[in-house]
């Protein structure tokens, strides 16, 4: 049976929406005569009632796959429907949709036919038709298949905005159980090769005006990680972005709650919510590690592997450190403020800036943003301690404690 472009957008667009790493931003790029724009405060994403972006076109090439891994839905055995685009349908419904203006990007990921390079070399051909033959500037940010030739990550690196390589599985011991047919070494070599391709090319380009016409992948790298379908701990997955941020600059990486799609007595059973708050922790706690200056052993020690479900791990981490506290606002550092529960980016800076022309007060810190319902516990201003509580993690906690447990959402 011949299949419409409707039929494949169907099979693939809902294919797409369990990668979660499609979140675009920093990158600029002018308009030369073609269409579309890339803006540098990123993309301005609406989201559908299932909650799947919908600003950037999300597809798949292909949910046909050669491996098998035990997670997915797309994987090998699975019986579903199946659908291939060719680079054209998709570049011309790209396109398409951006006229419409339905769309102001595409995300293009694919299952793996054939062979990685195979599909690489036609996430390759769908980008030269929009840059090359549409002159597209708009924002792309494509997957990259391990395994495939560095030649072809690096051609279709000149043409992304984005690049990411889902390591989808926080440990070594997990992707061998889950997905055998992949490595932790196939999946980091063209994370390594990506990262070095931009810093070679930033150096270029600063070195020579000249130097490359096109910039490698300008927005960066992320990746995107599942959790919950193996038994790894919450250490495990903060420990592994940590390292993946260190290693290979990354611009994000991304939590994606497990949502059970296939039967299998190595996954959680299929009646199981995916774990949404315990990704929605993971999402502060990467959120610490990338502004606030937070270690991932600080976060989650070997004592307690797990955030806390009830506090944030700001909050958690203070519990556990009750001996730095109370601070007194008008002299802790900048870092020494960032720790602070209930002080944030803006409102540390504020404070620094504020202090330098006069004392600043209880009153001032609610003008400066600073959350009192949590701050007041762990502060003492001008030498005064407001939180009519002593300064003890037990009974601290039980004031902020949630007034109802936190509830778990459903996804779609
Ligand atoms: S390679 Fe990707 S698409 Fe194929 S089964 Fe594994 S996770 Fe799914």
């Amino acid at each position: 049976m011949v299949m419409g472009t409707l039929d494949k957008l169907a099979i693939l667009a809902d294919g797409a929406k369990y990668d979660v790493s499609c979140a675009s931003s920093g990158v600029e790029k002018k308009n030369k005569g073609g269409i579309g724009n890339s803006k540098a405060f990123g993309i301005c994403h609406t989201w559908s009632a299932d909650g799947r972006c919908v600003s950037l076109l999300k597809i798949l090439m292909t949910n046909y796959c050669i491996y098998n891994c035990t997670y997915c839905v797309n994987r090998n055995q699975n019986d579903i429907p199946r659908a291939s685009f060719t680079p054209r349908e998709i570049a011309d419904l790209a396109i398409g949709f951006y006229r419409r203006n339905y769309i102001e990007g595409l995300f293009l990921s694919s299952g793996i036919e054939h062979s990685p390079n195979k599909t690489m070399e036609r996430i390759y051909q769908v980008l030269d038709i929009l840059r090359n033959e549409y002159h597209f500037f708009g924002y792309i940010h494509v997957k990259v298949i391990p395994g495939a030739d560095p030649v072809l990550v690096k051609k279709t690196g000149l043409l992304a905005d984005r690049m990411s390589v889902n390591i989808e599985q926080p440990s070594e011991q997990s992707l061998k159980l889950l997905a055998p047919q992949k490595s932790l070494p196939a999946v980091l070599a063209p994370m390594n090769q990506i990262s070095d391709h931009i810093l070679q090319n930033a150096s270029e380009r600063r070195l020579y005006r000249h130097a490359q016409k096109n910039k490698f992948v300008p927005a960066g790298q992320s990746t995107q990680m599942i959790v919950g379908a193996s038994n790894d701990s919450d250490r495990v997955i903060v420990k592994a972005s940590e390292a993946l941020y260190q290693r290979f600059q990354l611009k994000r990486v991304y939590y994606s709650a497990y949502i059970p799609v296939n039967d299998s007595p190595l996954l959680p059973a299929l009646t199981t919510a995916p774990p949404l708050l315990r990704e929605h922790r993971l999402y502060q706690a990467d959120w610490l590690m990338r502004f606030y200056q937070f270690q991932a052993d600080e976060i989650v020690d070997e004592r307690t592997p797990f955030l806390e479900t009830d506090f944030d791990p700001k909050i958690s981490w203070a519990f556990r450190n009750m001996h730095l506290f109370p601070m007194e606002i008008n002299r802790a550092s900048y870092e020494e403020l960032l720790r602070v529960p209930g002080i944030g980016l803006i409102s540390a800076q504020r404070i620094i800036s504020q202090r330098r022309v006069a004392a600043i007060s209880y009153d001032h810190l609610k003008k400066i943003g600073v959350s009192l319902k949590r701050a007041r516990y762990f502060i003492t201003c001008q030498g005064h301690y407001y939180g009519a509580i002593p300064v003890e993690a037990g009974l601290i906690r039980r004031a902020l404690a949630p007034v109802q447990k936190p509830v778990q959402l459903t996804l779609f």
